[in-house]
């Protein structure tokens, strides 16, 4: 049977990410959506990431608590976050061997005769990162002083969503700052990224729009919360058009509203003894670093003199 058309936008996706291979800015591997990263693209990144930082320090001075977490982190605090329920396909769990010589001689045989392996594999008790602020709530569980928690998080996140689309990726890294705190603390944080995250990606040179979206929910009952979420405006995205007409925006930042939903599942107290509540900002880098090289073209000397002097500063 003949594979199905491409459709414009999937044919002109692929286009520009076998030009992003071709001019070696990513480097591909045997997995859809995997890719190594060169240095012009990771100084890009750098440079974006100058740009947020100085926009955090605009908003919070240096009141944000700075945390760095591995791309990996605990069974126990995945299993609190209630990404299985909400999110099973897009999970990943680390699995290693932890049998005797006897079970590992039967693993090398069933190798060498080219069978599959991987079910002498167990769960390692950790789990890839879904979201950078995930980690982040193991730590404030407690009761949170008057003005609340607010954090910088940086770091890789894993989803299994193998495309073509080069913007989408298994493997990638998010910015983000978090409030937790009063409902109000959390809203306030919102309300004032949203602009804020506006401004950073004009200066970028990147025309974006915001609109209301909800998260993939899985399954029949993920319907309904993707539909609740989407009324009750607890998602923003910041979108560009990477592809003209053909495209309806690629989401390169997100506003999130939690609500209790972390107070709750990590035992966080404000310090009026209410469950907090949760708001975070979370710029996807690879993708303001991949809308900049669809806006301004693949060979950074040629960008607008702005956008090349963000570069050399960054
Ligand atoms: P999308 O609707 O495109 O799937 P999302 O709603 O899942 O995005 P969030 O979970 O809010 O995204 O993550 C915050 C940011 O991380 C997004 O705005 C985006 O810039 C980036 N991001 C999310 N998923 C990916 C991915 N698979 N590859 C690269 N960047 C991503
Ligand atoms: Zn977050
Ligand atoms: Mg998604």
């Amino acid at each position: 049977m003949q594979a199905p058309n491409p459709s414009p936008l999937d044919s002109a996706r692929e286009r520009f990410r076998a030009d992003l291979v071709d001019a070696g800015l990513l480097i591909p591997t045997a997995v859809p959506g995997l890719y190594g990263r060169s240095g012009v693209l990771e100084s890009i990144i750098d440079a974006v990431d100058a740009r947020i930082r100085r926009a955090g320090a605009g908003a919070h001075g240096s009141t944000a608590r700075v945390l760095r977490f591995p791309p990996v982190y605990p069974r126990e605090a995945f299993d609190r976050t209630d990404y299985i329920a909400s999110f099973p396909n897009l999970t990943g769990s680390v699995a290693t061997f932890r049998g005797d010589d006897r079970a590992h001689a039967e693993l090398l045989a069933t190798r060498a005769e080219g069978g599959d392996w991987d079910h002498f594999l167990e769960p390692a008790g950790t789990m890839l990162v879904s979201a950078a602020c995930h980690p982040a709530y193991p730590t404030l569980t407690g009761t949170l002083p008057e003005e609340g928690a607010l954090l910088d998080v940086y770091g890789y996140c894993f989803r299994h969503e193998p495309a073509i689309d080069p913007a989408r990726l298994q493997a990638f890294r998010m910015h983000e700052f978090v409030r937790v705190g009063t409902p109000e603390q959390a809203r306030a944080h919102r309300e004032s990224w949203l602009p804020r995250a506006l401004s950073v990606l004009t200066e970028l040179g990147l025309d974006a729009v915001a609109a209301p979206a909800n998260d993939p929910f899985f399954g029949r009952a993920g319907r309904m919360l993707a539909s609740n979420q989407r009324t009750a405006e607890l998602k923003t995205e910041l979108l560009v058009r990477l592809y003209g007409d053909l495209d309806e925006g690629t989401a390169v930042v997100s506003c999130n509203s939690h609500q209790d939903h972390f107070g709750s599942a990590f035992g966080i107290d404000t310090a009026d003894g209410a469950v907090a509540h949760s708001a975070c900002v979370g710029f996807g880098m690879e993708r303001i670093a991949l809308a900049m090289l669809r806006t301004h073209g693949l060979s950074v000397e040629h960008w607008p003199a702005p956008q090349r002097a963000l570069l050399a500063v960054g």
